[in-house]
């Protein structure tokens, strides 16, 4: 133990927002019993390593990780995704203290308390309500439910995470309402399945601020909706992981209306029936299309941003460009697109047909320049319009900012000429100057 004799526990998190709020949780447990979280492996008493085991690349950037730690410090416990996938953890590294799954704050608690006693009174050292974070001050993720109902064939999830599991409403809005008391402008709603919410506990009613809310997403979204930042702002809410289900088509008035952004991030994943029944996914492509133009009618400023798998097992030609034609006409705002790979554990794997690599990557070249286009021509047409903006850095030569059309890491940003006076978290309408494949610029309109 280092020489004041306070517990350092060091922690590395790795992984999607999901991993990133569980180390949210862990860390805030810790500090709330009193243990100091250290900045380097050699301060440390000990090291957690939250990993990912989603993909090849992730499994093996996370069993480096816990190699690091093991050299640098030598007393790991290992938690996440990848501690579910069996004996990968305890097989590459025998000497790590302990190796629990995703969502196991307790277990991890449980480990470290057997290799590092507990500290101090946890009255003595409170942690703040919000709780520790890992994002910027000015917006965080808000995890509604854990697992999934659904069996997609490409993804392992449900196995990893278990079924569907939603926290109590109260208890997520009592999490975003500290978020936004404490100085927090854009909450971003997460889960594997966001608009399954709800579904386990039959949509039960619970309470919020002394009245009935139902766990349900459209009554959590606009109660969301309704918070106010300290200085009367009301905070940004933005939907992600929207799974497609006809009852999506009900918050869309609440964008329209501005209770929450108008964003919605639902991985529609193909365009091809058949390839959509293979995936286990809706298969409609027409019906989706309409429900598009009907959204966009509700609300006209709706950024839609979609995920889609290229090179799926059995994918021909034609329902390939079939995917290609529904992108023309969808005109989606946002679009990420991965070829398929096939991840240890999936249904998937066992499909007929698997696409050759090098077809996969020029089938998904082909896509993503489709896409670009289609990005281009859309952010061209806000030029000259004005928009509000959340600043999130800002230095001597200018601030680079987000709209209701960009998420945190994944989307564009919007660059602000004249920004240097802002600060991180500032709200501020801008008018748009310019744009490229993905990003915008733009002056503050004094
Ligand atoms: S809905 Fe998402 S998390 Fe659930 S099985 Fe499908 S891809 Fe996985």
């Amino acid at each position: 133990m280092k020489e004041n004799s306070i517990s350092r526990v060091g922690f590395v998190s790795l992984g999607c927002p999901k991993a990133t709020v569980d180390s949210e949780h862990i860390l805030s447990r810790l500090r709330a019993e009193g243990y100091l979280i250290s900045g380097s492996y050699q301060d440390a008493d000990l090291v957690v390593v939250n990993t990912c085991g989603f993909i090849d690349s992730a499994v093996e950037e996370s069993l480096d990780a816990i190699g690091e730690a093991l050299a640098e410090n030598g007393k790991v416990i290992v938690t996440g995704c990848l501690g579910a996938k069996g004996d990968t953890v305890k097989l590459a590294h025998p000497a790590v203290l302990a190796v629990t799954g995703p969502h196991a704050a307790d277990e991890v608690m449980e480990a470290v308390h057997r290799h590092l006693p507990k500290p101090h009174d946890p009255f003595a050292d409170l942690v703040p309500p919000q709780g520790i974070r890992l994002t910027p001050k000015h917006f965080a993720y808000v995890k509604i439910s854990e697992g999934c109902n659904h069996r997609c064939t490409f993804c392992i999830i449900p196995s990893l995470r278990g079924d569907l599991v939603s926290r109590p409403v109260g208890d997520v809005m009592q999490e975003a309402q500290s978020l936004v008391n404490a100085g927090v402008r854009e909450l971003l709603v997460i889960s594997q399945d966001t608009s399954a919410y709800g579904v386990d506990v039959k949509y039960r009613t619970g309470f919020w601020g002394g009245k009935p809310l139902k766990s349900r997403m459209t009554e959590l979204a606009a109660a969301m909706g309704d918070l106010r930042t300290p200085d009367g702002e009301r905070a940004w809410v933005r939907l992600h992981y929207v799974y497609p289900y006809p009852h999506v088509d009900e918050v869309i008035p609440l964008m329209a209306q501005g209770s929450i952004l108008p964003y919605l991030d639902i991985p529609f994943q193909h365009a091809n029936q058949r390839i959509l029944k293979l995936m286990k996914r809706p298969a409609s492509s027409e019906n989706v299309l309409a429900r598009i133009r009907q959204w966009r009618e509700v609300c006209p400023d709706l950024t839609l941003r979609s995920t889609f798998i290229v090179g799926f097992p059995g994918e021909t030609e034609a329902e390939f460009a079939e995917l290609l034609n529904f992108l023309e006409e969808a005109q989606l705002d946002r679009v990420g697109a991965f070829a398929y790979s096939p991840v240890e554990g999936a249904v998937a794997n066992a499909l007929a047909g698997h696409v050759p690599p090098e077809l996969q990557q020029e089938r998904l070249e082909r896509l993503m320049l489709l896409q670009q286009g289609i990005s281009e021509q859309r952010l061209k047409r806000k030029i000259g319009t004005t928009i509000r903006v959340l600043v999130d850095e800002v230095d001597e030569e200018g601030a680079v900012a987000r709209s209701s059309a960009d998420a945190p890491e994944i989307d564009g940003v919007v660059f602000i000429d004249n920004g240097s006076q802002l600060k991180a978290g500032d709200f501020v309408d801008v008018k748009i100057t310019d744009s490229d494949l993905h990003d915008l610029w733009a002056e503050a309109v004094r």
